[in-house]
């Protein structure tokens, strides 16, 4: 037995709530270049209350074959993958911006 979602009021095999908050995150990537030059793609503005960061960290790590962490509030991606990330994100629904 499924019940009803209580947040979109839909069965919850059908639950649009993810789909809501994937469309509403405000998403910045950009790239940091720490000390030697190395290069980290940091992906920002994730609400982590409505999105499922662990699940997202490792679908980029998989797309992009990179390794990846979990900061406070942003996703860190070991170098330089913003036009990849950028089409990962809009493949699964989420709104982003280079910066
Ligand atoms: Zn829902």
């Amino acid at each position: 037995m499924s019940g009803i979602c209580t947040g979109c009021g839909l069965p919850e095999e059908i639950c649009v709530c993810e789909d809501i908050a994937r469309e509403q995150q405000e998403i910045r990537i950009f790239v940091d270049t720490r000390r030697y030059g190395k290069k980290m793609t940091i992906v920002d503005g994730i609400d982590a209350g409505s999105i499922d960061m662990d699940s997202l960290l490792s679908t980029l790590k998989n797309k992009c074959a990179c390794g990846g962490a979990l900061k406070e509030g942003h996703i860190e991606l070991q170098g330089d993958h913003v036009r990849k990330v950028q089409k990962v994100l809009s493949d699964m629904g989420f709104d982003s911006r280079i910066d």
